[in-house]
């Protein structure tokens, strides 16, 4: 049989040469549409609520292991199917549905999970979509007790197995016992799904979105899969295994490199020092970047605490989670982001209007400062819990000096309002703002005299900078933080932090490249924070490169005409410098 290669998206890196195991959850569909006796709704309402309590027992012991495992914030997900099923907006509507049309348990259940998970399914917005796998996933647990179907367990999965699936739940993937589930290819899913941030949490191997392609895939057939790649060859000759293997090798060998340098300080060969910190969305990445040495947080997304909830989340629970990250992180500094919702990160319950163009509309600091109950409530939580630990402050999308100068004023009003309630507070935090935008990046002269520091958000920049929709892979060739307009701005922003004894520091994806280490160090970038398990290996590059040489490097760079040169460039300098 010759190899077939199957082309996915890439979500949790990693290279597993292994065996399939086609998970296909029992299918409901034998369904029995004979209306009920009147006399035999109590019974169907008997049979609903031991399923309604089996279904509740099961998730609760299920969210306990995944604290253990993962923690609360994952634990969450499966805690919130639970309290899915007391919902007054579901269940008393399942029952209703028994009562009024005479319908068997597993029909009403049916009928009322496709209903709202339709409706979720129609709005267009990641957010909405979750909700919909949690419901159906909630939906397909109470006709397995209904039906009294044995679904396969993926929890005892017992020997190595690549998983190939139509779609993992949440609920599914937290089950995966990452000791026998080396990866999984999915046909569906995309990068920001829960399934994909929880394979990264896990550290297991994932290529979803593979499409139609894996119904090729037998139980039992030889596979490689290379989630840095997105790639899954199906099976493979023996020389693909030979190379995989090595490559396998080549990564384990990197990893346990790149470990090395975990504990040490990022420091130049000539000694410069620069400080690595850690981008995170939750309070549990905090933790993991704590362990993993990093020299702070340089982002913390708060949106995905408002994205993992039900609703706002209000000031006592907004203060819990920044104080458990405060002092996670000890002394180390952490840089909390105020809410950047608006763009591809929606909040169903808060209703957004639909707009043409999201990423140019409402969005960050703009909703902040229209409904600043929401940013003062938040402002609040953040200094109540700056009693704990060393946290500071950024502003995202900032586009003038009127908003920012409106934030800080909310923050002052905040500030001032906690002092009265004599609440504890620290007199440390440094104020700054994201640079993601041209008009702050050309006005950074001005900015810098006025904030405390700079955060430099590539991931943002390239897409306004360019006219390149950062989530279009139609355009994607276009997208590239090495473009030498991009470059002049980076180059502006720090330039004019330095300028007024300010710092500068960088959250986008491009300083967690090694590509752009020699570039950024040349530029004297004070700051760089990234997923934390890219700080490793960005140290060893810097343990590399001559801080010097790399000034003269940047002045070449900058005046050269395309991306294209400027990566050339940077390639052939990584092959003089580096020793792999
Ligand atoms: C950025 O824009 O570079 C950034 C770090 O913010 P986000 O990716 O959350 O928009
Ligand atoms: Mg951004």
């Amino acid at each position: 049989m010759s190899s077939v290669t199957i082309k996915g998206l890439g979500v949790s890196d990693g290279i597993k040469i292994g065996k399939a195991f086609v998970y296909k959850p029992v299918q409901h569909s034998s369904r029995n549409d004979e209306p009920i006796a009147e006399d035999q709704i109590e019974e169907e309402l008997e049979r609903l609520s031991q399923a309604k309590q089996k279904s509740y027992e099961e998730l609760m012991a299920l969210a306990d292991r995944t604290k253990a495992a993962l923690g609360e914030e994952k634990a969450g997900i499966l805690s919130g199917q639970a309290k899915l099923l007391s919902d007054p907006a579901f269940y008393p509507k399942v029952e209703q549905h028994i009562r009024e049309k005479l319908s068997r348990a597993e029909n009403a259940v049916q009928t009322m999970v496709d209903h709202f998970a339709s409706r979720f399914e129609s709005i267009n917005n990641a957010y909405m979509q979750e909700r919909a796998a949690d419901i159906r996933d909630l939906g397909r647990r109470l006709l397995g007790h209904l039906y009294g179907d044995q679904q396969p367990s993926l929890a005892e999965l017992a020997e190595e197995v690549i998983l190939i699936a139509d779609d993992l739940a949440p609920s599914d993937t937290v089950q995966l016992n990452k000791q026998f589930v080396l990866g999984f290819v999915t046909r569906a899913g995309g990068q920001t799904s829960h399934t994909s941030l929880l394979a990264r949490s896990l550290g297991i191997a994932a290529v979803v979105g593979a499409g139609d392609a894996i119904d090729s895939i037998r139980d039992g057939d030889q596979l490689i899969i290379d989630g840095g790649q997105g790639l899954c060859l199906l099976h493979p000759e023996a020389a693909d295994v030979e190379r995989y293997r090595k490559l396998q090798q080549e990564e384990a060998d990197r990893i346990r490199e790149w470990d090395k340098f975990q504990s040490q300080p990022a420091q130049s060969k000539d000694g410069v020092r620069v400080e690595t910190a850690a981008n995170i969305g939750t309070v549990q990445e905090a933790e993991t970047a704590a362990e993993r040495n990093a020299e702070g947080i340089g982002l913390y997304r708060t949106e995905f605490l408002f994205m993992n909830s039900k609703q706002l989340p209000d000031e006592e629970e907004q203060f819990a989670a920044y104080r458990q990250v405060a002092e996670y992180m000890g002394e180390r500094p952490v840089i909390v982001r105020t809410l950047d919702i608006g763009g591809d990160k929606e909040l169903g319950y808060m209703n957004l209007p639909k707009e043409d163009n999201p990423f140019l509309g409402y969005r960050a600091i703009r909703i902040g400062l229209d409904r600043k109950e929401l940013l003062l409530t938040q402002l609040r939580a953040i200094l109540r819990a700056s009693a704990y630990g060393n946290l500071n402050i950024m502003f995202p999308m900032i586009s003038s000096l009127s908003e920012w100068r409106q934030a800080k004023q909310l923050y002052e009003q905040a500030r001032q309002e906690l002092m009265n309630e004599q609440a504890a507070i620290s007199d440390q935090i440094q104020l700054g703002i994201m640079v993601e935008i041209p008009s702050a990046a050309l006005q950074a002269p001005a900015f810098a005299k006025e904030v405390d520091f700079f955060s430099i958000g590539t991931n943002d920049l390239v897409q306004y900078t360019l006219a390149v929709d950062r989530m279009n892979e139609k355009v994607a060739y276009l997208y590239d933080y090495f473009h030498p307009a991009v470059l002049v701005l980076i180059r502006q922003v720090i330039e004019a932090a330095h300028q007024e004894g300010k710092w500068a520091g960088m959250c986008g994806g491009m300083a967690g490249d090694p590509l752009a280490a020699p570039l950024l160090l040349g530029m004297r970038l004070d700051e760089w924070s990234m997923e934390s398990a890219a700080i490793a290996k960005i140290k060893k590059t810097i343990s590399h490169l001559d801080s010097r040489d790399c000034k003269r490097l940047a002045e070449e760079l900058l005046k050269l005409d395309t991306p294209e040169e400027v990566r050339e460039r940077l390639k052939q300098y990584r092959n003089q410098t580096s020793p792999e």
